[in-house]
């Protein structure tokens, strides 16, 4: 019987980087790399956005509460990010109302809420879209039926609202226009680390597969240690923990924009949001051992319902849809609701080779933290004539159709209590 032949190296599909994972973080490394010109190689197991990147709060934003945490550098550099993306990406991320409404039982007064929302601004380069203002308690409660009992004062200002799905699909198609390949279904199997080359083994479709890079960048969120598991030499577990959010979806969609008001349960913030057609309301936090383990529970629901009835008693809360997504947080002490947001990261280099991971992290900064992994691996690379730079390149989702109900309504006109710039009509 003939000896099956197995291809050499030098047959195997070379490219300069593999990506594994086309999740928001799997795109913008795709895109950052080939803006570059390296030739990349994107695999991902399931559909674009299908882990994290899909079941977000869907905000582009600072991320107003970070600022208790002292993550001032995680703030300034989102608030950079939001402002590309808005100029970048106007179809598919655009500024928003956010209400506080501060009430008498609330963990932070009003004098709080003025202070974050004063360094907010400055964080945001003291920019027009980054005023805010007071604005009279009753103003919203005809609206949304946000209820006036005990509300001593509502501060509203803006920040960025998307369709986390759409964008990861608009950077994915931004990256093939600059000659990646996107190869979906694709799983990865092995990743061996030899020399100056990364062999790496995947299923796509019937058939198994196999190519070579000098740089594998591991993009998948939450399966992190699941993926670093499959490499040879073994990489060991990075010090992560998963904290499941989730989300529900209710009828009639709220109008005056995003609210953010605190759990009546235990304090902990909570996002009221206007999401086609419906009201979306989030989130939660739970810790699960395993990202198979991520499905929203009975007693999640029941929390978001009476978080939400809590502060609009009129609101019809029967659950359309609920939904969970794992947030990759280092392992720590304390709650995550405080717990650091950025990334955590690894590289394991070896004669001219290196398996980077990358978990965790905001679908806001993606772009920032794309740009700051490849330069840490980019000296394994040639160095070639750059095609653009992924601050400047135009994006839209390749399936606008999707986009159609995307409604982020904007402040009415004849809305006296709304003087912030960036209207829309
Ligand atoms: C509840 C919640 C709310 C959030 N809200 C916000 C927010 O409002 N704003 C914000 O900025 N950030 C938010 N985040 C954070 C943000 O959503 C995540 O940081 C981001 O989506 C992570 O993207 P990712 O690409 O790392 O992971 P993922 O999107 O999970 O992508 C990983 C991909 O890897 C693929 N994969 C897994 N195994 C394999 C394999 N063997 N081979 C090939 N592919 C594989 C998966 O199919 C998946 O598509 C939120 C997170 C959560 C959980």
């Amino acid at each position: 019987m003939a000896s099956e032949r197995r291809p050499t190296e030098d047959r195997l599909p070379t490219h300069d980087v593999i990506v594994v994972g086309g999740g928001i973080v799997g795109a913008g490394i795709a895109q950052g790399c080939a803006a570059r010109g390296w030739s990349v190689l994107l695999l991902e197991a399931s559909s674009p956005a299908a882990g994290t990147s899909s079941r977000s709060s869907k905000l582009i934003h600072g991320g107003l509460r970070y600022l208790e945490t002292g993550q001032l550098g995680l703030v300034r550099e989102s608030l950079r990010e939001r402002a590309i993306l808005t100029r970048v990406a106007p179809s598919l991320v655009r500024l928003v109302p956010f209400h506080i409404p501060v009430y008498r039982d609330s963990a932070r007064g009003p004098l709080t809420i003025r202070a974050g929302l004063s360094l907010y601004s400055l964080l945001g380069g003291l920019r027009p879209e980054s005023r805010f203002v007071r604005l009279e308690p009753e103003a919203l409660a005809a609206r949304d039926g946000l209820t006036s009992e005990g509300l001593r004062a509502v501060y509203r200002y803006q920040d960025g609202q998307t369709d986390d799905a759409a964008l990861t699909r608009a950077v994915l198609a931004s990256a093939r226009s600059l000659g990646a390949e996107v190869r979906i279904p694709a799983e990865l199997e092995v990743a061996e680390q030899s020399g100056d080359r990364v062999r790496v083994r995947f299923s796509a479709g019937e058939g198994t597969s196999t190519a070579t890079a000098p740089v594998v960048v591991l993009a998948a969120g939450p399966w992190a240690n699941e993926l670093r598991a499959l490499c040879h030499p073994t990489l060991p577990p990075l010090p992560i923990e998963l904290v499941q959010g989730t989300h529900i979806e209710c009828p009639g969609e709220i109008a005056a924009g995003i609210y953010y008001l605190e759990a009546a349960d235990d304090r902990r913030p909570f996002f009221v949001m206007p999401w086609r057609g419906r009201t979306l309301i989030g989130t939660t936090e739970r810790r699960i051992d395993s990202i198979a383990r991520c499905a929203p529970t009975e007693e999640e629901i029941e929390y978001l319902r009476r978080s939400v009835a809590a502060r609009f008693p009129g609101r019809d809360t029967e659950v359309l849809e609920a939904w969970a997504g794992a947030r990759v947080l280092e392992s720590a002490v304390g709650s995550a609701n405080r717990r650091s947001r950025e990334a955590v990261t690894d590289q394991r280099e070896e004669s001219g080779s290196a398996i980077v991971t990358i978990a965790g992290g905001k679908l806001t900064g993606y772009r920032a933290l794309a740009e700051e992994r490849i330069r840490a691996f980019a000296h394994l690379l040639p160095r070639l004539e750059r095609r653009a730079r992924t601050s400047e390149l135009p994006l839209s989702d390749p399936e606008p159709e999707n986009l159609g109900d995307l409604t982020i309504r904007a402040p009415k006109e004849d809305d006296s209590a709304s003087p912030l710039p960036g209207r829309r009509p």
